[in-house]
């Protein structure tokens, strides 16, 4: 089963580390969540008390929505 990160598109292994350096399409089988590297930005954002949802709206979701239905 591969694993693809929402955010970035990137290829990522099971604990999250990232394991291709440039987004790839979208994979329809793959499990989708969040790489590391996306949630170390997301967490600075929220840090910084920047606005997190610029960060954390998931490509791959929209990609869903708007090509199903
Ligand atoms: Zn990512």
């Amino acid at each position: 089963m591969q694993r693809q990160c929402a955010w970035c598109l990137r290829l990522m292994d099971n604990i999250g580390e990232p394991i291709s350096p440039i987004p790839v399409p979208k994979i329809y089988k793959a499990t989708h969540g969040m790489c590391k590297t996306c949630g170390n930005l997301w967490l600075e954002q929220a840090i910084q008390g920047t606005e997190p949802h610029a960060v954390a709206r998931p490509l791959v979701l929209d990609a869903h929505i708007s090509s199903q239905y």
